[in-house]
């Protein structure tokens, strides 16, 4: 059993040093990040500042070596063969988009199927939509029970022969359930499509290995996983990197230019044109070193595990609120949306701030999602937490749930 009275993180994390007073449950929106990772950020700056790649002398070196040490750091935590399967991209938004702006248009043809779900978020969705409508490939939507899960006869008469793609939040935003990412692959290769993993939701939770996953593209963000923003990752296998284009031209990404041609330079600089946020990079190696090393997914699970159940188990026991997906907690990985019956998200959240709470109110980037599930408004309120949240914080949200109905209701 996991004491979630005690906290030992948050002395680790300056903002809640700087705020004691907030109860912050907006984690899955973006992280707060340990002192190890703004002093990475700086110490890149003090020490070792030049332009990776560019220079020869020792500090560019130096710089470049840094880069190549998250590169390989990041191969290693999520299972790549190497570690110039590596891309670094500017969040997942954009790692998802190099997939279907690069990678579709070479196997999409006028009748094809690209297969996501309805819980996706948008960045997950839209450039399925864009490439679908450039190609001729049909967009192809898997719908869950309403408590979230994925049936087998659902999957079974959606993905057939005509899927190319394959696209699945590992961890959705909204419901906060974990999809069958590896029974999903399997299946997409038998009919010789590809399967691509939105992991910005797992992987800041849970240990994650592409070959196990059976993934061929696998994309996440540093910055819900404590690391700075604006740096994002897309794995991918090499022989598919390989066979795509860029979709960013310029500097860094050749090898030779003519007058009227150049050649690539070969993956993954041929994907991270100009020049990178080589300090971002470095704080996420330091990020991932703090998760990973210092925290440790052991922990990180069990606690967020014990902090859910918590929390599911005090709103279970208020009427007025409405828990949108399972209710069971353990469907529910750090992720709980909910509605306060009568009461508009952005009121709930506006009374919540009041008292310190953060949570997010909003569409949560998943309109369809909200209006497949008939949410009013289509918006709701959603409460995440992370390994450095604890008691006094779910006890801060209920009080300010109170709060809500009685000003409303008082
Ligand atoms: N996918 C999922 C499941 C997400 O939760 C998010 C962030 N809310 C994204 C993609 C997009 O991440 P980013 O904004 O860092 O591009």
């Amino acid at each position: 059993t996991v004491d979630i009275e005690t906290n030992p993180y948050k002395a680790q994390f300056p903002l809640f040093q700087q705020h004691p007073e907030i109860a912050f449950l907006d984690s899955a929106a973006t992280a707060q990040r340990p002192a190890c990772v703004l002093d990475a950020e700086r110490d890149f700056y003090q020490r070792m500042n030049a332009n990776p790649l560019r220079g020869l002398y020792s500090l560019s070196v130096e710089a470049t070596e840094a880069i190549a040490k998250v590169r390989q750091q990041i191969a290693d935590l999520i299972g790549a063969p190497q570690a110039n399967e590596v891309v670094f991209t500017r969040n997942t938004s954009e790692s998802l988009n190099l997939v279907a702006k690069s990678f579709a248009p070479t196997v999409l043809e006028p009748g094809d199927e690209v297969v996501i779900t309805i819980m996706e978020h948008h960045s997950n969705l839209i450039p399925w939509q864009q490439v679908c409508r450039k190609t001729g490939a049909k967009l192809v939507y898997l719908y869950p029970t309403k408590t979230g899960q994925l049936t087998t006869e659902e999957v079974l008469a959606k993905v057939g022969p005509k899927t190319k793609i394959l696209a699945v939040g590992q961890v959705s935003n909204v419901l906060g359930v974990e999809n069958p990412v590896k029974n999903l692959g399997k299946l997409v290769h038998k009919y010789g499509g590809y399967l691509v993993v939105d992991g910005a939701q797992s992987l800041p939770h849970m240990p994650v290995d592409v070959a196990d996953l059976g993934a061929d593209f696998f994309a996440f963000s540093a910055h819900k996983a404590m690391g700075p923003m604006g740096i994002g990752v897309l794995w991918g296998k090499m022989d598919l990197l390989n066979a795509m284009p860029p979709v960013l031209t310029g500097g860094e990404m050749i090898d030779s230019v003519t007058e009227q041609d150049a050649v690539w330079a070969p993956v993954p600089e041929k994907f991270e044109a100009g020049t990178q946020d080589a300090a971002g990079i470095f704080a996420t190696g330091a990020a991932l070193d703090y998760l990973v090393n210092t925290v440790g997914y052991e922990n990180i699970q069990a606690r967020e595990q014990a902090l859910v159940h918590y929390l599911m188990g005090e709103l279970m026991q208020l009427d007025f609120v409405q828990i949108i997906g399972s209710i069971y907690w353990d469907n529910h990985h750090g992720v709980v949306s909910f509605n306060v019956k009568g009461i508009h998200p952005h009121d709930v959240a506006s009374i919540m701030d009041m008292d310190g709470v953060c949570i997010r109110a909003g569409h949560h980037c998943a309109q369809p999602l909200l209006t497949w599930l008939g949410v009013e408004n289509l918006a709701c309120c959603r409460a995440s937490v992370a390994f450095y949240n604890d008691k006094a914080d779910i006890d801060k949200f209920v009080a300010g749930l109170h709060h809500v109905w009685s000003t409303f209701n008082g």
